[in-house]
């Protein structure tokens, strides 16, 4: 059995503590999403992987989802008093994270080789692939202009309105050859959670990577971002709406309609089952909520199951 993940941040990296600790570990393997990278203090971020690493390592806050548990941020509250923009807000262990990665790209070092690198420090099983190993970075256009991902969602909290998303360096981008195979490998693929438009959309969109899901015989299931209609958190909502989407299941499917053959809805959207079903779909109406260990574990184990029970 393959079964490959793609994930995003703190939706993906939920999916992806479900099947670590699910039977189908030793099966799975993740691809992530680097097109929310970012350059602060000369130094590269990776959000969305590092989120990957450090649930995946036990190293994540808990509470917000993102960055390292017991930080501090004496180097942050230095630079504040520099005069330095601290918007981003990045903890003093977080950025040995951004430091390390940093150095290995200035000796010329692969993202891939990077994040394995990484991964292994924080005891991380589970590969982690990335989609490309070139720069590709979401920006999000707003009344204000354009900004990058980061600007939009941490500085302005994602309050401007959307207007059009562009995912830059794209057309340059050349897919890894490991996503390549894993995907043409799987017998599953796993869509998280994720916001389709910059999560799960800007790992597709690398050359190569959807064709690829559309030609690999894998059974392609996704998890739904919405529950009750509505996004757990961040602007999956507004974001379907700027690219001509309904903010509902529907609107997920649009995203995945030339590669899915079954999709997971939550109880609060059961009525949108009937629908997906005259699309051609298998759906599993089932809670999606993942807060504690055993509601991911529990979900994903299902996810697989119901997969491999329709495959
Ligand atoms: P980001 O990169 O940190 O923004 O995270 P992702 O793109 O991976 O995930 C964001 C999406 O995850 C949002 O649209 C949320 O609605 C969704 N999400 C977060 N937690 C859950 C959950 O427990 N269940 C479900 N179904 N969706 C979730
Ligand atoms: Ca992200």
């Amino acid at each position: 059995l393959n079964i490959t993940l793609l994930a995003g941040g703190v939706g993906g990296a939920k999916a992806a503590e479900g099947l670590a600790k699910s039977p189908y570990a030793s099966a799975t393997k993740i691809i992530g999403n680097i097109a929310d990278d970012d350059e602060f203090h000369g130094l590269w971020v990776s959000p969305d992987i590092d989120t990957l690493i450090y649930s995946l390592g036990d190293q994540i806050d808990r509470q917000q989802g993102w960055g390292r548990k017991n930080e501090t941020h004496q180097v942050l509250t230095e630079l504040k008093a520099l005069g330095q923009d601290t918007w981003m807000t990045l903890g003093d262990l977080d950025l040995a994270t951004h430091i390390y990665r940093t150095n290995l790209k200035h000796q010329g070092v692969s993202a891939s080789e990077i994040t394995e690198r990484l991964a292994k420090r924080h005891g991380v099983s589970v590969p982690i692939l990335l989609p490309t190993d070139d720069v590709v970075q979401t920006r999000v256009k707003t009344p204000q202009g354009w900004l990058s991902f980061q600007e939009f969602f941490v500085r302005e909290h994602c309050q401007s309105d959307v207007l059009d998303i562009e995912y830059q360096g794209i057309e340059k981008a050349k897919p890894t050859q490991n996503a390549l195979e894993q995907i043409a490998n799987s017998d599953l693929i796993i869509i998280a959670p994720s916001n389709p438009i910059v999560s799960i959309g800007a790992i597709l969109a690398v050359p190569d990577i959807q064709q690829a899901v559309e030609k690999s015989a894998a059974y392609v299931i996704a998890v739904s971002p919405l529950i009750g209609g509505k996004t757990v958190k961040g602007p999956a909502d507004k974001m379907l709406e700027s690219v001509g989407k309904s903010i509902d299941s529907k609107g997920i499917y649009d995203c995945y309609s030339t590669f899915l053959q079954a999709m997971v809805i939550d109880n609060l959207d059961q009525q949108d089952a009937t629908w997906l079903q005259g699309q051609g779909l298998d759906v599993l109406v089932t809670p999606t909520l993942m807060k504690t260990p055993e509601d991911k574990t529990a979900l994903l184990t299902k996810v697989v199951e119901f997969a491999l029970s329709h495959k």
